[in-house]
């Protein structure tokens, strides 16, 4: 019997989209984690991967029945040149399964050695960036946003070498997909325009069976796209989070975040907030996220146009695609506020009081999450208003802005706002200086105990853990100067 029922769309396309290459076996491969839910969502037998078989099929030391390994060709936009050539460097796509949802999953292993894409890495993965992109992909997931998810994690019991010698991991990634917009852009710059249509028409098959049925499928595709883009970053906004590295490579066109590299979430609340220390000029900052979304999305739209008609007539239509992104995303990202704090309906000042109460958290280091999370019970206590005003440098810049707030809540039943607040305003996200601390215990003692403590308590994340409440807590200094590496 095959422990995992593969059926690989991918590998049917042409030769030209990938390059067939098995991972490269590791000296001793040792299970850190295994995401048993995630296993049963996807119709697989969870002891098996436990097991010394499963194991040794998720360090790449076997090719399991029915998987046909490749690594992806594409391209990308990296901090806004284009290389025409990068690819899966360091991962391979073992093959696909359909969950039990009927939904085609990719598991792809990341780390798993070199391919003919690694240019001059070592096609491996060290230990931390693979417990980080773990742990901060599956709270994603309990946060309810769209991401690939974490399978599991194998020790490779390898060292890769970095600025230091480091311990090796491979993840075994779980995604719709792993096409991105760079992998558009890679068959649009060698004007190859049967392969783009190959690409598209598997796509949309794939991820926007809807755009068959339309007029124009390319135009419905793009269309698509833009839609999911717009709501996955404002998805991002509202819960603090920054991606750190939105290259169009790291794009996926399933509307997944992908590629959890020097990502993190703010503690204090600044959009011009970049922790990644390549990020000089701080192109990826939190509230830059949407612009460079679109960004990101004309260079797809410009990938497309071959497919889009004529010449003229495509750049319109492109043009009128993208011109949808700004009132979906103001849409998403303003009810998504408005949630937060609780407004019922829509009414007319909802804007300018969330936009005031973001000034103000900005001119006074208030912590994101906190600040929302702790409006939950000002809005069914108002002894709890003096833990939020804490929060603010200068509390009476928050005491300014409560009697609106108040105001506009007054005709709604206290405890059903603080309630439905809650399942919005997360208790728990990845706070930089934990997962920094997980990262070091595993690292530096071999200790997987805070890994395993966090992982439990960010699957809750909307949950009051009291027995966990310091995982709530900001760090001392407000997390400033906190830098995130590309460390790979
Ligand atoms: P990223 O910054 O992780 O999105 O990666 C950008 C490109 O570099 C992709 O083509 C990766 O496959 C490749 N890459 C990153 N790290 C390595 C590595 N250690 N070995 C080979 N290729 C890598
Ligand atoms: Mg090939
Ligand atoms: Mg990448």
């Amino acid at each position: 019997m095959t422990p995992i029922p593969f059926d690989n769309s991918y590998a049917r396309l042409p030769e030209r989209f990938f390059a067939r290459r098995a991972p490269t076996p590791v000296a001793a491969p040792r299970l850190i984690h295994l995401n048993r839910g995630l296993a049963v969502d996807l119709g697989l037998d969870a002891e098996w991967f436990a097991g010394p078989e499963g194991v040794t099929a998720l360090a790449g030391n076997s090719v399991p029945d029915g998987a046909e390994p490749i690594a992806a060709a594409y391209a990308g936009h990296q901090f806004g040149n284009f290389v025409p050539q990068l690819g899966d460097g360091r991962a391979v796509l073992l093959g696909e399964v359909i969950d039990r949802d009927g939904q085609r999953r990719d598991i792809q292993l990341k780390g798993s050695g070199p391919t003919p894409f690694s240019r001059r890495g070592d096609g491996r993965a060290a230990l931390g960036p693979v417990l980080r992109e773990y742990l901060v992909s599956e709270a994603m997931a309990a946060l309810g946003i769209p991401t690939t998810r974490a399978l599991a994690a194998v020790a490779t019991g390898e060292r890769v070498v970095r600025e230091t010698l480091l311990p090796g991991a491979i993840l075994t990634r779980v995604a719709a997909s792993h096409i991105r917009v760079g992998t558009f852009q890679f068959f649009a710059a060698r004007d190859d325009v049967d392969a783009l249509r190959a690409l598209a028409d598997h796509a949309i098959v794939r991820h926007y069976p809807e755009a068959l049925g339309a007029e124009e499928s390319y135009l419905a595709l793009l269309e698509g796209i833009v839609a999911r883009q717009a709501d996955l970053v404002a998805a991002w906004l509202n819960v603090g989070f920054v991606h750190g590295v939105m290259n169009t490579d790291n794009m996926s066109v399933a509307g997944e975040t992908i590629d959890y590299g020097p990502c993190a979430f703010l503690d204090a609340y600044d959009p011009r907030t970049v922790y990644s220390s390549i990020d000089a000029r701080g192109r990826y900052a939190y509230g830059k996220q949407p612009g460079i979304a679109l960004w990101n999305l004309t260079r797809l739209a410009e990938a497309l146009l071959p497919l889009l008609g004529t010449e003229d007539a495509a750049v319109v239509k492109a043009e009128a695609a993208l011109s949808a992104f700004k009132p979906r995303f103001e849409a998403a990202y303003r009810g998504g506020l408005a949630r937060k704090l609780g407004l019922s309906g829509a009414s007319e000042g909802d804007v300018a009081l969330a936009d005031d109460l973001l000034a103000r958290m900005a001119e006074n280091q208030a912590d994101f999450t906190l600040t929302f999370r702790r409006l939950c019970d000002a809005a069914e206590r108002p002894e709890a208003h003096t833990t939020v005003r804490d929060l603010f440098v200068d509390p009476t810049a928050y005491d300014a802005w409560v009697p609106r707030w108040r105001e506009r809540l007054r005709a709604q039943a206290p405890a059903v706002t603080a309630a439905a607040m809650r399942t919005v305003n997360p208790a728990f996200v990845p706070r930089n200086h934990r997962v920094e601390a997980m990262i070091e215990a595993a690292v530096e003692r071999d200790d997987f105990a805070p890994f395993e403590e966090l992982l439990s308590v960010l699957s809750r994340p909307y949950e009051d853990q009291p027995s966990h409440a310091h995982y709530a807590e900001a760090p001392e200094d407000g997390g400033a100067g906190y830098r995130t590496y590309c460390g790979t």
